[in-house]
């Protein structure tokens, strides 16, 4: 047998970022952004905004969700009228979520004629590349900016590839000509996306604004892409970065394309808030955007949300669905709960549970895990032992085993995570 290396192999961990930190303030309630604070998940409505009860409830839903900031559109004087409005009614059910405007063509019109969506607002988002053109460009984007001074808000410069500034993408193809050796288009592309930000937020800081409070977006839909335009985006400066895959698409696809590509940058220290942009399949809850970005920081060690469930997947051991009906039951109460739980439990979220389906790995993941049972695998005796701490503590038999468990695992929060009544 080979003698082991003499140094130990390293320990995976993501590189700590370098950003200033912002603020996003709703009353008592400040989401911290950037710099030490942890990595922020962030949502979208997709309800129209001039439908204020429609909005308020799928903010609430998302809030309830985990998205720790909701952006809505605000898109015409109407809906610009119902914004603080929405703020009432979240108030009124409890929901300090901060809110932000997304603004495109008329934000600088809207911010300015109604004051009272201004101040509701927590942060806007402006993109450079819909703020006007010409001489107009500077004059409107430099009208947000006085809004976000007069309110003490905190801006995201949002530039995207589906909208970048032409005028400022045809003067870098035209220096690009002139090169003895001309870039690559989709280089000259990056360029464009960057320069656009980095200059706006220049624009920004040059008219007063705290450079932590301006947060910058490049958000491209390939994941190459996206990793290459905010590898250089960080190199160039400390403003807090949102970061997200535009357009990502439907189900599996959305939820790979956004998982890797927010993966890689993270785990470089690249980052600060992330949103998943699914587009929902018919039926499907907006909420599942904050479950994929949520499962994303906690996959990487960032963040803890729910308690996570360790499943295997079955194999030719397992003749039965038992196990896996046992695991989504598990995993789908203690996210149902946690809305609940994190004020009842504090701590909750950290708790592992397994559910396994033999006893190959059964037993071992069971006890890595907070609390763990092992079903029994074809051929197997009908017995399924479960673990908490790492210890055997029972063996469940019979027709009851899933809804035994599952009151096992309730009893084990109640135990660890309860307060305890002085
Ligand atoms: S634990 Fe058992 S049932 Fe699950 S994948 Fe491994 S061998 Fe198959």
């Amino acid at each position: 047998m080979p003698s082991p290396n003499c140094t130990p192999i390293e320990v995976a961990r993501p590189a700590p970022r370098r950003t200033r930190q912002a603020r996003v303030v709703w009353g008592r309630r400040v989401v911290t952004v950037g710099g030490d604070a942890p990595v922020r998940v962030q949502s979208m409505t997709n309800t129209d905004t001039e439908d204020a009860i429609a909005t308020a409830i799928q903010v609430k839903e998302l809030a309830l969700a985990g998205s720790e900031l909701v952006r809505i559109t605000v898109n015409t004087p109407e809906a610009a009228a119902q914004v603080p409005y929405i703020r009432e009614q979240l108030d009124r059910m409890g929901i300090d979520v901060p809110l932000i405007g997304d603004f495109h063509y008329n934000g600088h019109r809207l911010l300015t004629e109604h004051p009272d969506c201004a101040q509701a607002l927590s942060k806007y988002r402006i993109n450079p590349g819909n703020v006007g053109k010409g001489a107009k460009r500077d004059t409107q984007f430099g009208q947000m900016i006085e809004a976000a001074l007069k309110w003490d808000k905190p801006v995201r410069i949002g530039v995207n590839w589906g909208s970048l500034d032409q005028e400022l993408l045809a003067g870098l193809m035209d220096d690009n000509a002139r090169r003895p050796e001309p870039w690559d288009a989709r280089q000259v592309m990056y360029e464009a996306l960057v320069t656009s930000a980095m200059a706006s937020a220049a624009r920004a800081v040059a008219m007063g604004m705290d450079p932590a409070q301006v947060i910058l977006s490049c958000k491209v839909s390939g994941v190459q892409d996206l990793i290459a335009v905010y590898r250089e985006l960080a190199s160039r400066g400390d403003h807090p970065l949102h970061l997200g895959l535009t357009e990502a698409g439907m189900a599996t696809r959305g939820t790979v394309a956004s998982s890797v590509a927010l993966a890689i940058l993270l785990q470089e220290g690249i980052g600060d808030t992330i949103r998943v942009s699914l587009t929902p399949q018919p039926g499907e809850a907006r909420t599942q955007e904050v479950v994929v970005a949520s499962e994303i920081l906690q996959a990487l060690g960032l963040r803890a949300f729910v308690p996570s469930v360790t499943a295997c997947p079955g194999c030719g051991r397992t003749t039965s669905t038992v196990f896996q009906e046992l695991a989504k039951q598990i995993d789908d109460h203690l996210r149902a709960q946690m809305p609940l739980w994190r004020s009842q439990y504090p701590g909750v979220e950290k708790l592992k549970v397994a559910v396994m389906g033999c006893i190959v790995n059964g037993p071992g993941e069971s006890k890595h895990a907070d609390i763990g049972i092992s079903l029994p695998g074809t051929g197997e005796a009908p017995a399924a032992p479960v673990y908490i701490d790492g210890e055997k503590a029972m063996t469940l038999r019979g027709e009851h085993i899933a809804a035994e468990f599952q009151q096992i695992v309730a009893r084990y929060i109640e135990q660890r995570f309860g307060r305890r009544q002085p």
